[in-house]
């Protein structure tokens, strides 16, 4: 079967509101290389959306699917629970920051995930309102949707979204919002639109994914922290692409003086199965009363052993010192070819979390089709690379974190080339 035969099936099987990016199938991939059904290589910049920051098909994560499989797949853990679960959450409250007691519940997707911290939040301070960003991306469900501060194509005749979540500016100082037109918005949402202590929760990614890879400022975190304790307002982190070592750190709020009440996390936290998690105060995440929590899925076994291997090859394999490691040698490569290409606005980002971000350097508008042509010719030189950001013009770096040096070399070759072209 070619490509061409198999999209133009695609097209006729499968709805296009499933926006599809690559116009190839993939037929099998190993660490951060990926072959279509051609047989053609690339590498993979893009780890399907963040989620393998261990590479694709580990021998560590292959083996501990493989040993959980020959036991059993599903139970629902609601049913029948199952003591990887439990060893998961222990391991997750013991690494998360907080010097508290924590409990973990388990779902499938990163929506899930922040959907659940919603209603832990409602449930554990009887408030219903919750703010968000502008620029924000938290999922596809109706709460996610709502949460997210970007119309298009996200929330595009998908309304009415759930009451109650108001959005403040996200501090970018490249776009002209400083973090005191921030801090002053939320105090407008609180005279304006709504009293703070109907707030139940304050919700960011401490480095927006889909919105650009804005890295929230330290000053920003601080005043929200204290903002939150004001009011009584818990502050939960949205950590779905964050998390997992790919900023330098296990998650990337670690590298502010802030504590969150709650974290959500998916993505790279199983390397590739489908599980999400939702990490938190131990007296908040019990507020919701048994049969609150959950799903069929919830927690799948399979996913949870994977999950378990991910949090060993991220210790043994040192990948949070790596990411600093690899995002440092991006950074610098991107800098220096700064220097020839004036569509650079700005090269950023923590750890292996790097973007850069392109403008018409005439009239320093954000210039998408220059990402877009980026974009296109590396994948024509076999490197796959994502865009993000709310006007589509920054080019965000995925790559595994166990990615070898040489090929890494071989894509910032690439990189190079299609960026001066
Ligand atoms: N939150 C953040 C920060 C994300 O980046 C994403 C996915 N891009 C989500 C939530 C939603 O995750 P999922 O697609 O697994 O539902």
């Amino acid at each position: 079967m070619t490509n061409a035969e198999l999209q133009q099936r695609k097209n006729a099987a499968t709805p296009r509101g499933v926006g599809v990016m690559c116009n190839f199938f993939a037929q099998r991939a190993l660490n951060a290389e990926l072959w279509d059904v051609e047989n053609r290589r690339y590498i993979d910049f893009a780890s399907g959306i963040a989620v393998l920051n261990t590479g694709h098909r580990h021998p560590r994560l292959v083996a501990a699917i493989e040993e959980q499989l020959g036991r059993f797949t599903h139970t629902a853990y609601q049913i029948v629970p199952y003591e990887g679960y439990v060893t998961l959450a222990e391991r997750i409250n013991a690494i998360a920051p907080g010097d508290f007691d924590k409990k973990t519940a388990f779902f499938s997707t990163g929506a899930e995930a922040v959907e659940n911290a919603i209603k832990v939040a409602r449930s554990a301070t009887g408030r219903p309102a919750v703010i968000a960003f502008t620029g924000g991306f938290h999922g596809r469900t109706m709460m996610g949707m709502a949460l997210t501060g970007k119309v298009a194509p996200y929330k595009l005749g998908f309304g009415p979204f759930p009451a109650e979540v108001y959005h403040a500016p996200f501090p970018v100082a490249l776009h002209g919002v400083t973090v005191e037109q921030s801090l002053a918005a939320l105090q407008t949402l609180f005279k304006a639109d709504v009293d703070p202590r109907r707030v139940a929760a304050i919700i960011l990614e401490p480095v927006q994914g889909e919105g650009g890879f804005h890295v929230a400022p330290p000053a920003f975190m601080e005043s929200l922290r204290a903002l939150c304790d004001e009011h009584g307002i818990l502050l939960v982190c949205d950590e779905v692409q964050t998390g997992f070592a790919r900023t330098g750190k296990m998650f990337a709020i670690e590298h502010y003086a802030v504590v969150p009440d709650l974290i959500t996390m998916a993505k790279s936290l199983a390397g590739g199965m489908p599980l999400s998690a939702l990490c938190g105060r131990a007296e908040l995440m019990d507020a919701p009363a048994p049969g609150g929590l959950g799903g069929t899925y919830a927690g799948n076994p399979l996913a949870i052993a994977s999950a378990h291997a991910v949090l060993d090859v991220i210790r043994d394999e040192n990948l949070v010192e790596r990411a600093n490691v690899l995002g440092n040698r991006l950074k610098e490569r991107l800098n220096t070819v700064r220097e020839r290409v004036r569509e650079i606005a700005e090269v950023r980002g923590l750890g292996a979390m790097v973007a850069v971000e392109f403008h018409d350097p005439a009239t320093r508008q954000p210039d998408a089709g220059f990402a877009r042509k980026v974009q296109a010719a590396a994948l024509e030189k076999g490197l796959l690379l994502l865009t993000c950001g709310t006007h589509a013009n920054v080019i965000r770096f995925l790559f595994p974190l166990t990615i070898e040096d040489a090929l890494m070399d071989e894509a910032l070759d690439i990189l190079e080339e299609v960026l001066g072209t």
